[in-house]
């Protein structure tokens, strides 16, 4: 079975990429996302298993210590990582794997992995990424106004990615998210590999 594509995703807080994530991969078969250890709090109405794994300081730094992570970063005072292990399972059984992760993390991934896929997400403006990030209605003021002080400094890393998406219109923003996923797949590489017999039998 050949091994599925990794994308990163990254995104100032608020600016939508959990929203555009969830219904990307409602929207296409084959394609899942790797759910993340971390430190902070739940938010209300989030479930431990499927918006994270929500674990202590002590047992996350456990799992740095025994190398569990493919990488992890700290995040606004906590923090946040990948475990190896759920990403490559997924991705040997022939998934396409979304990883939802800051800049910091995208470059250790970036390093291990260089085929995989990177996007970032904008917002269409600041003031827009505020409301968003209030209208979300998760965050107390203070946690609202750190992640907008942190965004400027999320946001400047857009360079270091391979696609960037704006996500003003939602319907638009997550026909381009579809369109990367759908092209990635028909590329020479991975249709040679995923229908090798198809191809020997038209050219036998
Ligand atoms: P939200 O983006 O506003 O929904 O806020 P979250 O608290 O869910 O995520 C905070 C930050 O942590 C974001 O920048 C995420 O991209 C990042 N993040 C989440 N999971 C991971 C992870 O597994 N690894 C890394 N490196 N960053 C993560
Ligand atoms: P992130 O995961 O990047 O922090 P969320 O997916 O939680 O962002 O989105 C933040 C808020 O903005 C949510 O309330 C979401 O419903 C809303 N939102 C996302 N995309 C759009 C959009 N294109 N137009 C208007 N509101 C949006
Ligand atoms: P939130 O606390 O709002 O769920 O997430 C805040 C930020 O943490 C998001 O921008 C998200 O991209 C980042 N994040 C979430 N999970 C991970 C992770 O596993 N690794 C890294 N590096 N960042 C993450």
């Amino acid at each position: 079975m050949s091994q599925g594509t990794l994308f990163i995703v990254s995104a100032p807080s608020g600016a939508g990429k959990t929203s555009l994530v969830r219904e990307l991969i409602e929207s296409l078969d084959g394609i899942q996302v790797s759910v993340s250890h971390t430190t902070r709090a739940k938010r209300e109405g989030e479930v431990d298993g499927v918006n994270y794994h929500f674990i202590d300081v002590p047992d996350f730094e456990a799992m740095i210590k025994r190398g569990d992570f493919f990488e992890y970063a700290k995040v606004f005072d906590n923090y946040y990582g990948t475990s190896r292990k759920a990403a490559q399972t997924l991705l040997e059984a022939g998934q396409d794997v979304i990883l939802e992760i800051d800049w910091q993390g995208a470059q250790q991934v970036r390093e291990q992995m260089p085929n995989a896929v990177s996007i970032f997400i904008l917002p269409p403006s600041r003031d827009e990424l505020e409301r968003r990030l209030a209208s979300r209605g998760t965050d107390e003021h203070a946690v609202i106004a750190r992640r907008m002080r942190d965004a400027v400094s999320e946001m400047s890393h857009f360079n270091e990615y391979d696609y960037l998406v704006i996500n003003d219109d939602f319907t638009t923003a997550l026909q381009e998210l579809q369109s990367l996923v759908i092209s990635r797949r028909l590329t020479l590489a991975t249709v040679s590999e995923r229908h090798a017999p198809l191809l020997d039998a038209l050219l036998s």
